[in-house]
């Protein structure tokens, strides 16, 4: 047999004759993720590296036996970030659904190939079809399109490069063509892969102008105005807005509506960047916060984040699809595709070959329908909202703007401890729930965010208290 020197479960066999060893191998898996499961709770969200590991990261001469794989497994899921668990209230990190787990095992196990058609056939059309509904839902309306890539990060560098290059006029790109100094837009809170992108795109992150908020996180509309008018007069390009419809800092929105209208006026190409507040559009009570995103020339938007869908999942969405994705097209001469209504996605992505993400998302999509997923989403809100009232109901604590979509940020009012928001979050890490720290104009706040599905009223409560204990103990004797 052609695979005797290797062992015997390296491959599964088209023959079948491994296949008992190798479903003991998936049964074994099976056990450490459910046992892994089975006491989130109690283990530690934020686990000490320990240095044994680093005996693990090798790559040894002769293979090892599935015993000593399943021991090295055991210890790498034992010691691995616990974003799993319900009281970990800090990040968008989050339980990926059951159907993520199986839908990331199965398309390992296919390997198709996004690159192209008939190396994806049934993907390739199940991308374009499952963004399609997605476009509607956003009502970008008939001409609209998506496509999928590793991250938001990288869904944000396409849209940025077709503005780009469709804005400037430069079908492929060639920045020394350009005789003004091209100038793109975005708050104070957007996300730093608006700067990373516009190094990486050669606009050159100087170029980028950050736009202050309000006091609820919001970019100004007036100031935004205003810095597009000054450049205008300096000779400079303006040609891009990117508004954040939910900010990865604080989750405030952006007022897309009167950005859009500035845009049409001065003729800039809208971005929203929906990455992580896209979700919204699922639930029929909190979908109006994204009003006015139709308005945008293209929306990015993580199912990664909001949609428990696992890592990656990111959506590009453009209003006119075929006449903006030309602007970004390489054709691959050493691949044919025949067919008239699908695109070889390598030819218009910015990535290569490229796993089927999509297979994950269709399998949740499927698994939990529409109904459930704005029951999912409503209950995050509801959490917020929870948690906002019982800080409104403590004179020490202050907060950073109102709750607007999941996240709450927060801290104990200045003069009323002496202590840092860092040695807070380390207290209450100790009692066992994590708050985030976030940065903002170089004062720090916790962030609440919490997205898994049994996150509840009660672990918010002890969290709070948590807090009021930290505070009775610190507190200032205050003279008045
Ligand atoms: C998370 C996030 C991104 C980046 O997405 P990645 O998948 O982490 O690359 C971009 N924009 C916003 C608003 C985000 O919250």
């Amino acid at each position: 047999m052609a695979t005797n020197h290797l062992p015997n479960t390296a491959f599964i066999s088209p023959y079948s004759e491994n296949h008992k060893e190798i479903a003991v191998l998936f049964d074994q898996v099976k056990e450490i993720i459910l046992a892994h499961y089975a006491n989130t709770t109690e283990r530690e969200l934020i686990p000490s590296f320990q240095d044994e590991l680093l005996d693990l990261f090798t790559f040894p001469g002769e293979g090892t036996s599935n015993d000593q794989l399943i021991d090295d497994l055991k210890k790498i899921f034992s010691y691995s970030a616990n974003h799993i668990s319900p009281k970990y209230i800090g990040h968008m990190d989050n339980a990926p659904t059951t159907a993520s787990i199986l839908g990331t095992t199965s398309l390992a196990a296919l390997n198709n190939n996004m690159l192209g058609l008939e190396m994806s056939p049934v993907f390739t059309r199940m991308e374009h079809h499952i963004l399609k509904e997605f476009a509607d839902l956003f009502k970008l309306g008939d001409n609209a399109g998506g496509l999928m890539a590793s991250g938001g990060s990288l869904t944000n560098l396409h849209a940025m490069t077709i503005a780009r290059n469709y804005k400037l006029n430069l079908p492929d790109g060639d920045l020394t063509r350009l005789n003004a100094k091209p100038i793109l837009f975005t708050s104070e809170l957007a996300h730093n892969s608006i700067v990373k992108n516009a190094n990486v795109l050669g606009l050159g992150a100087a170029n980028v102008e950050k736009i202050a908020i309000n006091e609820q996180g919001e970019m100004s509309v007036e100031q935004l105005e205003e810095r597009i008018r000054y450049h205008f007069e300096k000779g400079h390009r303006p040609f891009l807005v990117v508004a954040t419809l939910g900010t990865t800092i604080a989750g405030s929105i952006d007022p897309i509506k009167d950005i859009a209208k500035l845009c049409q006026r001065y003729d800039l190409w809208l971005h929203a960047d929906a990455v992580y507040g896209g979700a919204a559009i699922l639930s029929e009570k909190y979908a109006h916060l994204l009003d006015g995103i139709e308005r945008a020339d293209s929306v990015t938007f993580n199912a990664q984040k909001w949609m428990s869908v696992a890592k990656t999942s990111s959506m590009l969405f453009l209003k006119e699809y075929k006449k903006y994705i030309n602007f970004f097209r390489m054709e691959m001469p050493y691949y044919s595709n025949d067919s008239q209504h699908y695109n070889s996605l390598g030819e218009i992505s910015i990535q290569g070959s490229r796993s089927t993400d999509i297979l994950k998302l269709w399998l949740s999509l499927r698994h939990l329908g529409r109904t459930n997923y704005a029951r999912l989403i409503d209950k995050t809100f509801e959490l917020a909202f929870y948690l906002e009232k019982m800080i409104d109901e403590r004179d020490y604590l202050i907060k950073f703007a109102d709750a607007k979509t999941n996240s709450v940020l927060f801290r104990i009012r200045n003069g009323y401890i002496k202590d840092s928001v860092k040695t807070l979050q380390q207290y209450i890490l100790k009692k066992g729930y994590y708050f985030s720290i976030q940065t903002i104009k170089g004062e720090q706040w916790l962030k609440y965010l919490a997205l898994n599905p049994y996150t509840d009223e009660e672990i918010l409560n002890k969290a709070i208290n948590c807090i009021d204990e930290f505070y009775e103990a610190q507190r200032v004797h205050r003279a008045s």
